[in-house]
């Protein structure tokens, strides 16, 4: 049973931040994440602002950077014709996500907090996982771990994020923007999410008391040349097992001069695949160098006894991501 809490609209933003000073405070918007958490004991929030109705759900496209509002929902995004035409690989990580009527509700904002789908961290009468009880353990380290990170985990956790958004923002440098007590500040989303370390319980660099405004998209020209591919058990409604988002741009004689990886389904935070963009960048753009730069990445790759496959996955979603950008045939 949920226990009793206090419930505030907030009136804007500088209220919204002013209303979170307290301890236990949750903000609710979407509330496709947060909700399920919530009924199944995983958050306990004495207080939650609902920040559903502040101005921040605006889309706009300004010199050199697309700003995508907090609040404006996945559905909203994905179909944006900026979107669609200048960072088609945002735009398919958007469509993957979830089902149409998640997307209607899901904001951009919740989708950055989205958390794990570990099995052990979403089942409260499961003793051990130290995400949800600090030094506890990790069940799915000896237990059942298809789903889980073969890419900078800990022995206190191997869970991954489940975003596909996140992916796709990763590979296109986003800056998410945030308001706090102290007035607004930039995170570029390579520090946004964190890998879980010593302290899985805390998932990303956010303050409690701070509350996401915009996802800033600087431009990128040659992501109007992105894809993201995404691997799942299902392809009507099911989480990425593996998932890349890929953007290249060639020169005249078919040389990589730009390039950008970011993997998702592998890690606990969304993962920049910084090794295979450097071992990509200046060689020719064919099966062999995506294989080398694809081998590169998941070198340093660690398996468990369900999810060993992933890493040959991994390295097979690598080439065909770049194949399918490059438009060569598969
Ligand atoms: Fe908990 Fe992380 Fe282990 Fe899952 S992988 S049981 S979330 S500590």
């Amino acid at each position: 049973m949920t226990s009793p809490f206090a419930y505030a609209r907030a009136t804007d933003e500088q209220d919204a931040v002013r209303l979170a000073a307290q301890p236990g405070t949750a903000f609710l918007a979407g509330g496709t994440d947060f909700l399920p958490l919530w009924k199944a004991g995983l958050a306990a929030p004495s207080r939650v602002i609902d920040i559903g109705r502040l101005a921040l759900d605006r889309i706009e496209v300004r010199d050199d950077v697309v700003v995508i509002g907090a609040l404006a929902r996945l559905a909203d995004a994905a179909g944006h014709p900026s979107i669609r035409r200048e960072l088609p690989g945002l735009a398919q990580a958007l469509l993957a996500s979830a089902s149409p009527q998640v997307r209607n509700m899901a904001t951009v904002g919740g989708n950055l907090m989205q958390r794990t789908r570990c099995y052990y961290f979403y089942d409260p009468a499961f003793p051990q996982c130290n995400k949800r009880n600090p030094g506890s353990g990790c069940g799915a380290l000896q237990g059942y771990n298809r789903i889980h990170a073969i890419l900078g985990q800990s022995e206190q956790c191997i869970a991954t994020n489940p975003s596909d958004m996140n992916v796709a923002l990763a590979a296109l440098d986003a800056v998410v923007r945030v308001q706090g007590p102290k007035g607004e500040r930039e995170i570029p989303i390579a520090d946004f999410h964190r890998l879980p370390g010593s302290t899985p319980n805390v998932d990303t660099n956010l303050k409690e008391d701070e509350l996401i405004t915009a996802v800033d998209l600087p431009a990128t020209p040659f992501a109007t040349r992105s894809h993201y591919l995404k691997m799942r058990d299902r392809a009507s409604y099911a989480f990425a097992i593996v998932s890349v988002a890929a953007a290249i741009e060639i020169d005249a004689g078919n040389k990589i001069t730009a390039v950008r990886l970011a993997l998702g389904g592998v890690a606990h935070k969304p993962w920049r695949a910084q090794k295979a963009e450097q071992q990509l960048l200046g060689k020719t753009a064919d099966g062999k160098t995506f294989q080398a730069a694809a081998e590169e990445e998941l070198a340093a790759a660690k398996g468990y006894a369900h999810n060993e496959f992933k890493i040959e996955l991994a390295k097979r979603s690598i080439v065909r991501a770049l194949t399918t950008v490059m438009g060569m045939p598969s």
